[in-house]
C-alpha cells in the first residue's frame, strides 16, 4: 500500500484499514481469547453491539434477533436502523453526531420493533473507542430494554403531576384557609401561641399582643408578658392548671383575668393541648387565648341577678316551684321542699302535691288550678293548708300562672310561688276570734253602747242600747243614726261632729226631749274610734237612760235643801236658845247662891239640901250650855290659817293644867308639824282628847303621849292614853251628841266633847276613829288635809 501523507483520502483509507485491522485483531481477540467475554455480552439482557465510527454496525448480540425477529446480516451496517422508530431516528442521528463530534458517550433513548411489531423503548449508551492516535475509531454500545421503566416513569410521573396537582390544591386552599384563619382570629380576637417548654421560649401572634394591648415592637418576652400580666388571685391556680397539663397530658382549658396597662381587667380564656417527644417529654405547648370579658360580665351579672333573687327569695322566704305538665314533673326549690316536708332530691308529681292539700281547701284548689289551666283566670292564686309529713298542716298562698301553651291552648309549663302564710293566718284567726269577743262583749254588756261610721251608720249596738232606746226587733245595722232618732237635737249633731273631728263629748245628765214631749235624762260619752292606720273610723257611744235616777236625785236634792234649811234653823235655835238660856240660868245661880249664902241660918236641913241641888243643876245646866254653843259655834267652814300643832297641843295643855297637876299625869308631846287650820279649833280639839285621856282612869296614873305622822294629803295625829279602853261596840257611838258610857257619878261630864271633835276635824277635811279595847288604854287618831 503506497503511502500518502499529505492527501485526506488517503489518510481516511489509512485509517479505515487500521481500524479493519484493529477489528480484525479483535475479532481475533475475541475469536481467540474471548469466547468467555462473548458468552458473558449474550448472556447479557441488553442488546449488545458494536459499530464504527459512521455508526454502521458490525456486530449485533443474538439478543438483537431475538428481540426484533431479525437475525439476518442485513441487520449489520446500516440495516439496523429500519427497526429504530421513524420519529426517533433523526434524533438519534443528531444526538450521535453530538457525541461524535464531542467525543463522549452517547446516551439516548430511542424506540426499537420488536419481532411483534410493537416499539419498545430502549436506553442506548454506546462509549467510543479511540486508536493510538485519538481518533474515534468504534463504538462500542448496549440497548437496554427501559420500556417497563418508562411505563413506571409514566405512571410516576402521572403520579407526580395528580400529587403536584393535589398539593397545589391543597396548598391554595391552605392559603385560602390560613388567611381566612387570621382574618377569623384577627375578628375573633383570637390569639394564638407556641411555647417551647425546653427553652422556655414563646411565640405570639400578632392577635395575642393585641389581647395584651401591646405593640409587638416594643413588648418584652412573650412569657414574661403572659406571666407578668396574670392577675394576682388566678395566679397560683392557672400556674397549677398549666403544670397539670404538662404532667397529664391533658388539654389546658381555663379562663383567668389579665392586669393590662392600657385599661380594666380583661378575662380571657385558653385552650392548649402539649406536644411530646417520643419518651412522652413535653416539648411544646400550643394554644388560643380569646377575650371573654363580655361573656363574663354578663355571667357575673347574671350571677349578681341570680344571687339578688335567691336573696329576695330568702327574704320572703318563698319557695319557688316549676312544673312540666309534659312530664308532670315538678322542680321544687329547696325552700318549697322544706316547707312542706318533702325530701330534698326525687321528682314531685301533681298527685303528690295533690295528696297533701286539706281535704276541707282540697276542692276549692282544684278547682282554682282547673280556671286557670283552661286559661279562664290570669293566675292561679289559693290560700289553702298542706299537711307535712309529720301530720301537722301549714297554710300556704300558692300563686302560679302558666307559662307556656302547644298550639291548642294545652298547657305545658306552669311556674309559681309557695308563700308561707300560716302566721298571718293564726294571726288573723286570732283576731277574727278577738273579733267575735268583741261584739259579743258589746251586744251582752249591761251599758247602751253603739258602735257607727264616720257617716254615723251603725255597725254595732248592744242589746241595752236597743232596749234603753225601745229598738228591740228593729234591724238598725246599717242605718243612720239620724234616721233611727228623726228627733235628734241640732246640738248632739255637733257634738258627733266634734267626735269625728277627734274629740271626747259626755255629759252626766243631758235631757232629751222626745218628739212626745216626754223627758229623757242621759249620762253619755261619745269617743272616736281609730282604724289601724289611725284615721277615725266612726264614733262609739257610751249612754245610760237615767231618768229614774235624776228624778231620785232631784227628789234627794230637794230634800237636801230642806234638811239642810232645817238643819241650820236647829243651829241657829240651838245657839239662840243656849245663848238666850245662859241669862236665865245666871239670875237662877246668882239667886240661889245668895238664898244659900243671906239665908243658911234661916232654912232648915231639908230647904238646906233642896237649895244645894238647885245650884249643882244649875252649875250642871250652865256647863251643859256652854258645851252646846260650842258645838254650835263649831259652823260653816272653818277659817283655816296656817297653825303649828305643837303651840296648838301645848295651848291645850296649859288650859287643862289644873288638872294634870292635880292627877299628876304624865303627858309626853313630840314636835307636830305646821297645818292649815282654825287655830282655836285646833286646841279645842287637842283639849277635849287630852282631857279625856287624863279623865277616863281607873286610879292609875294617866300617861298620856301626843304623836303624828304625815298622811297622803296632810297629817294624822294621835292621842294615846293608858287609861280605862272602851269595847269595841261603842267606837261609833261615842261620838254621838250626849252619848256617855258612864255615870255623871263615876266620871263628869256632858257627852258633847267627842261630838264637837269630830265636827272639828270634818270641818278640815279629816275624819277621826280610835283604837282601843277595855282596860288596855285608848288612842283617839284624827287628820287635818291641807
Ligand atoms: P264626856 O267626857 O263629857 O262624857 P265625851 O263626848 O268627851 O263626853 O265622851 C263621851 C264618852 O266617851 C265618855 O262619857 C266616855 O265614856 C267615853 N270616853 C271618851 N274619852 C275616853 C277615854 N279616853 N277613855 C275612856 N272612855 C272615854
Amino acid at each position: 500500500m503506497v503511502e500518502c501523507a499529505s492527501a485526506p483520502g488517503d489518510r481516511w483509507y489509512e485509517e479505515l484499514a487500521q481500524l479493519r485491522a484493529e477489528n480484525a485483531r479483535l475479532r481475533a481477540e475475541l475469536g481467540a481469547g474471548g469466547a468467555r467475554f462473548r458468552d458473558l455480552v449474550e448472556a447479557m439482557p441488553h442488546l449488545v453491539w458494536t459499530c464504527d465510527a459512521e455508526g454502521s454496525c458490525d456486530y449485533l448480540g443474538p439478543q438483537w434477533g431475538a428481540y426484533t425477529g431479525r437475525s439476518d446480516p442485513s441487520q449489520l451496517g446500516l440495516g439496523w436502523l429500519e427497526q429504530v422508530h421513524t420519529q426517533d431516528r433523526e434524533r438519534v442521528h443528531a444526538e450521535w453526531l453530538r457525541c461524535s463530534k464531542a467525543r463522549i458517550p452517547l446516551d439516548v433513548d430511542f424506540r426499537i420493533k420488536r419481532a411483534d411489531g410493537t416499539y419498545r423503548w430502549f436506553k442506548t449508551r454506546a462509549v467510543p473507542s479511540f486508536d493510538a492516535r485519538g481518533n474515534l475509531q468504534r463504538w462500542l454500545g448496549t440497548n437496554t430494554d427501559i420500556e417497563d421503566l418508562r411505563v413506571t416513569e409514566a405512571e410516576l410521573r402521572a403520579l407526580r403531576d395528580t400529587l403536584e396537582q393535589t398539593v397545589a390544591t391543597r396548598t391554595e386552599e391552605l392559603g385560602i384557609l390560613s388567611e381566612r384563619l387570621v382574618r377569623a382570629t384577627r375578628a375573633a380576637r383570637v390569639g394564638i401561641w407556641d411555647w417551647d417548654v425546653a427553652s422556655n421560649t414563646s411565640i405570639w401572634d400578632d392577635n395575642m399582643y393585641q389581647l395584651y394591648g401591646l405593640d409587638r415592637a416594643t413588648s418584652p418576652s412573650a412569657g414574661e408578658i403572659w406571666f407578668g400580666a396574670l392577675h394576682p388571685e388566678d395566679k397560683p391556680r392557672i400556674v397549677d392548671a398549666v403544670e397539670l397539663a404538662l404532667r397529664s397530658g391533658k388539654q389546658l382549658d381555663a379562663r383567668f383575668r389579665i392586669v393590662i396597662p392600657t385599661g380594666p381587667i380583661r378575662h380571657m380564656h385558653v385552650i392548649a393541648s402539649v406536644e411530646r417527644d417520643a419518651e412522652g417529654r413535653p416539648l411544646r405547648m400550643l394554644g388560643v387565648n380569646w377575650d371573654v370579658t363580655t361573656e363574663e360580665l354578663a355571667l357575673q351579672q347574671l350571677r349578681e341577678t341570680e344571687q339578688r333573687w335567691n336573696f329576695a327569695l330568702q327574704g320572703t322566704g318563698d319557695g319557688v316551684w316549676d312544673w312540666n305538665l309534659e312530664t308532670d314533673e315538678a322542680f321544687l326549690s329547696e325552700r318549697s321542699r322544706e316547707l312542706l316536708g318533702h325530701p330534698r332530691t326525687g321528682v314531685i308529681t301533681r298527685a303528690d302535691r295533690a295528696r297533701a292539700v286539706h281535704p276541707d281547701d282540697f276542692e276549692r284548689v282544684r278547682a282554682g288550678m282547673q280556671a286557670h289551666l283552661r286559661g279562664e283566670t290570669q293566675c292561679f292564686s289559693e290560700e289553702y293548708r298542706v299537711r307535712r309529713p309529720e301530720g301537722d298542716f301549714v297554710w300556704v298562698h300558692g300563686l302560679g300562672r302558666v307559662m307556656a301553651r302547644d298550639s291548642r291552648g294545652t298547657p305545658l309549663r306552669m311556674v309559681g310561688t309557695y308563700k308561707d302564710i300560716t302566721e298571718r293566718r293564726l294571726a288573723q284567726a286570732a283576731l277574727e276570734q278577738r273579733e267575735t269577743l268583741l261584739r259579743q262583749f258589746i251586744a251582752h254588756t249591761p251599758a247602751a253602747i253603739a258602735v257607727l261610721d264616720r257617716d254615723m251608720r251603725y255597725m254595732q249596738a248592744s242589746q241595752r242600747w236597743l232596749t234603753d232606746y225601745k229598738l228591740v226587733g228593729q234591724d238598725i245595722i246599717g242605718k243612720s243614726h239620724y234616721e233611727v232618732f228623726p228627733d235628734l237635737p241640732e246640738r248632739w249633731r255637733d257634738v258627733h261632729q266634734r267626735v269625728l273631728s277627734g274629740g271626747v263629748d259626755s255629759c252626766d245628765d243631758d235631757p232629751f226631749v222626745r218628739s212626745d214631749g216626754s223627758v229623757e235624762w242621759l249620762q253619755w260619752e261619745a269617743r272616736p274610734w281609730h282604724e289601724a292606720d289611725g284615721s277615725i273610723g266612726g264614733v262609739i257611744f257610751f249612754t245610760q237612760v237615767i231618768t229614774t235616777r235624776k228624778q231620785l236625785e232631784l227628789k234627794l236634792a230637794e230634800r237636801n235643801e230642806q234638811l239642810s234649811r232645817s238643819n241650820a234653823e236647829l243651829e241657829q235655835f240651838a245657839y239662840a236658845a243656849s245663848h238666850d238660856l245662859q241669862e236665865p240660868l245666871r239670875a237662877v245661880t246668882g239667886c240661889t247662891q245668895l238664898l244659900a249664902h243671906r239665908y243658911e241660918s234661916a232654912l232648915d236641913a231639908d230647904a238646906g239640901l233642896l237649895v244645894r241641888h238647885i245650884v249643882d243643876g244649875a252649875a250642871r245646866m250652865k256647863t251643859l250650855i256652854e258645851g252646846l254653843l260650842q258645838l254650835s259655834r263649831v259652823n260653816g267652814r272653818a277659817s283655816r290659817t296656817a297653825t303649828g300643832a305643837t303651840w296648838a297641843a301645848r295651848q291645850a295643855l296649859l288650859n287643862l293644867d289644873a288638872s294634870i297637876v292635880a292627877c299628876n299625869a304624865r303627858v309626853s308631846l313630840e314636835p307636830l308639824p305646821d297645818v292649815v287650820a282654825d287655830a282655836t279649833q285646833l286646841v279645842q280639839l287637842f283639849q277635849n282628847l287630852i282631857g279625856n285621856a287624863i279623865k277616863y282612869q281607873n286610879g292609875r296614873t294617866p300617861e298620856v303621849s301626843i304623836t303624828s305622822q304625815p298622811v297622803a294629803g296632810g297629817h294624822q295625829f294621835s292621842i294615846r292614853d293608858n287609861g280605862i279602853g272602851i269595847a269595841h261596840e261603842y267606837f261609833e257611838r261615842i261620838f254621838g251628841v250626849f252619848q256617855r258610857l258612864h255615870t255623871r257619878e263615876e266620871y263628869p261630864g256632858t257627852g258633847i266633847g267627842l261630838s264637837i271633835c269630830r265636827k272639828i276635824v270634818e270641818r278640815h277635811g279629816g275624819r277621826i276613829w280610835l283604837e282601843s279595847a277595855p282596860g288596855c288604854g285608848s288612842t283617839f287618831h284624827f287628820t287635818i288635809m291641807n
